[in-house]
């Protein structure tokens, strides 16, 4: 299957993306992930993206692109991608190469959640540099500091203060949130309440599979 998730940031794409790659035995590719990998490795594209980032803008579609283009066109099992596309020109660019694989999406996840919800989660999480995975207060991981399944300490992501978080937020309205009407015109679209513990929402995501 190929899917999308779609939703503002904190919204919990990441952490549903996981759990449900694992239980479709799909890939993960989250944009989010390979662009932090890379500008740590500090390789050319990874030095043009850092300053975006940081401000809580999109990257330039050239770099992200290049960056996730062999990873998309060499799955042929499906895969569920997290992050991407964020733009009207990222979602086409992504029609086409699934096109010329005779392949079509099958599926949007867009989790609903408010925006106060989205402010609480982002600014009081904490990071794996390793997995990516989340932790949220009150989590055993959050308050030890370390990652449950990769043991190596947890960050505070620099894009999760407060004043990139309104950023991200408006870049959000601004140049992703249109996509939903794109998927939705396209019949691919499937809402999914957002709000809850993450099992709670998996389970309304399994649900509306029919897994
Ligand atoms: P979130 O969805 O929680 O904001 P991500 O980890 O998906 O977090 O993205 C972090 C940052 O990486 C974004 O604010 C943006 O600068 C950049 N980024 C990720 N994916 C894309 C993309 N598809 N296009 C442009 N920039 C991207
Ligand atoms: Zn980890």
């Amino acid at each position: 299957m190929y899917i999308v998730m779609l939703g503002p940031p904190g919204a919990g794409k990441g952490t549903q993306a996981k759990k449900l790659a694992e239980k479709l035995n799909i890939p993960h590719i989250s944009s989010g992930d390979i662009l932090r990998e890379a500008v740590k490795k500090g390789t050319p594209l990874g030095r043009q993206a850092e300053s975006y980032m940081k401000e809580g803008k999109l990257v330039p579609d050239s770099i992200v692109l290049e960056l996730l283009k062999n990873k998309i066109e060499e799955e042929k099992r499906g895969f569920i991608l997290d992050g991407f596309p964020r733009n009207l020109q990222q979602a086409e660019e992504l029609d086409r190469t699934l096109r010329e694989k005779d392949k079509k999406l099958d599926l949007v996840l867009n989790l609903l959640v408010s925006e106060k919800a989205v402010v609480d989660r982002l600014s009081a999480r904490l990071t794996c540099p390793k997995c990516g995975s989340v932790y949220r207060k009150g989590d055993a991981s959050y308050e030890r500091g370390v990652c449950e399944s990769c043991g190596v300490r947890l960050y505070q992501r620099e894009d999760d203060k407060p004043s990139v978080i309104k950023k991200r937020i408006k870049t959000y309205l601004e140049s992703t949130h249109p996509l939903v009407d794109y998927y939705k015109k396209r019949g691919v679209l499937r809402d999914i309440p957002g709000e809850g513990s993450p099992e709670e929402v998996f389970e309304k995501i399994v649900d509306s599979l029919g897994l």
